[in-house]
């Protein structure tokens, strides 16, 4: 039976990439016919299912905004009357006009050639209808994700899973000192450095892969979902419905043969560092009188589906992973919360940044420990696989050895659950009801 698995596990991998059939069609743009090609996005392993076929032209690919977004987790704004779009993600702001080569990021100019202005573009299929077409690899590399254009398969790649290397802390400063208002209070222009176990990626891989493949219903089943919990129209509400007690599952990232980031001093583990910290959350959480579940209590590797399935089969009000970060550049620190928007996640139906808010407000107050602020990633199989609302602690990063020292100190550990603790405290307080 095993092997039976095994060899299926290695056929899902063999066919990751989907075939893609690439083909030539007309649309106008500014009352002229053009023709162009039409092209395949994949994204962290999913094809991108459009409607209106992203295209290229010029060499440049162009996605519609809404659907590439979308996927992405970003926001957008569009304002009719200037005929400009504001595209909001990863603490990043970029602002661009239909027709007009120059674009702002984060309030800077910047000129992307005539090839990359934003366009409307009208489709004839399937049928008649204007989209805002905005260019793929400028969007993609200005919020820091690799894009990878595969020419045989007319297929472009992009991966949002940004390994913390010293290019992106680099580039995250850049950023911070050339922009004209810099306002040293707003701690949010950094590219959410956040480490990922290679268990971790190719799980996640594998979990979207099986969504993408039609086995959705299977994938459902082992995450304790209905396909009903997936709704395209919901009422999104801001606040939780508490009966009773608020049921909370903490959930200790990484375990047993996947040790997590691996401290400056080669022998730290993040794995026992976030179980040391979630089994004092445990018994501080139980002291106030929540109701709260682990998803385990010892060294060893519990899967990402069934780390979500423990809240999902619980009805849990809250779940939240613990984790350390880690970045090759050593002087990376500080403490981001990372969360998966309800706009992004049908499976949602409440408000999840309040959550991510309320963490990070209370663990920056308690620690003293530089802001990275909330991220929306909803990549991340434990926060978006999980219906209720659902944050990820980073609590600092042990691959930089002063952060590191801080926190082998257990006073520090002290501080850290102190600041979880506020950090629900106050979300209770403000969005229960
Ligand atoms: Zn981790």
């Amino acid at each position: 039976m095993k092997k039976i698995f095994l060899a299926m596990s290695l056929f899902a991998l063999i066919i990751v990439n989907p075939i893609y059939a690439s083909s030539n069609f007309n649309v106008s743009i500014n009352n002229s016919i053009f023709t162009v090609k039409s092209a395949g996005v994949q994204v962290n392993g999913e094809m991108l299912n459009t409607e209106f076929k992203p295209y290229i032209r010029n060499g440049r690919t162009f996605v519609p905004i809404r659907e590439i977004t979308e996927k992405l987790g970003a926001d957008v704004n569009w304002d009719n009357k200037n005929k400009s779009i504001t595209i909001n993600n990863e603490g990043k702001v970029i602002k661009m006009q239909i027709d007009s080569s120059t674009v702002f990021v984060d309030g800077k100019k910047v000129n992307v050639g005539k090839d990359q202005a934003p366009k409307l573009t009208s489709y004839k299929a399937p049928r008649a209808e204007t989209k805002t077409m905005v260019p793929l690899r400028f969007i993609s590399e200005t919020f820091g994700y690799d894009v990878d254009w595969n020419n045989d398969k007319v297929v472009a790649t992009i991966s949002t899973f940004k390994s913390a290397n010293l290019k992106d802390e680099k580039k995250s400063n850049v950023v911070k000192v050339s922009t004209a208002n810099d306002n040293s209070k707003n701690n949010n222009s950094n590219n959410g450095l956040f480490y990922q176990s290679n268990q971790e990626k190719e799980e996640t891989k594998k979990l979207e892969n099986n969504l993408d493949k039609g086995k959705k219903e299977e994938v459902y089943n082992s995450l304790s979902l209905n396909m009903e919990d997936e709704q395209e129209k919901r009422v999104i509400k801001d606040k939780i419905q508490l009966n009773g007690k608020l049921r909370i599952v903490i959930d200790p990232g990484h375990g047993g043969k996947d040790s997590g980031a691996v401290g400056a001093d080669s022998k730290t583990f993040e794995k026992d560092l976030n179980l040391e910290v979630a089994e004092r959350l445990f018994s501080v959480l139980q002291n106030k009188n929540y109701d709260v579940i682990m998803t385990r209590s010892r060294d060893e590797y519990i899967k990402l589906v069934d780390r979500a399935s423990v809240s999902n089969d619980n009805n849990a009000d809250l779940f939240l992973s613990i984790h350390f970060n880690s970045a090759d550049n050593e002087s990376a620190s500080g403490i981001e919360v990372l969360y998966a928007s309800e706009k992004n996640i049908k499976i949602k139906d409440t408000v999840q940044k309040h959550f991510a808010q309320c963490l990070q407000n209370a663990l920056v107050k308690e620690t003293g420990a530089k802001n990275r602020g909330i991220i929306n990633r909803p990549a991340i199989a434990v926060t978006s696989k999980t219906k209720n609302v659902a944050a990820l602690v980073e609590l600092g990063f042990i691959s930089n050895p002063n952060e590191l020292d801080k926190i082998k100190d257990s006073d520090y550990i002290d501080l850290l659950v102190r600041g979880i603790a506020n950090g629900i405290d106050n979300y209770v307080k403000n969005y229960t009801e």
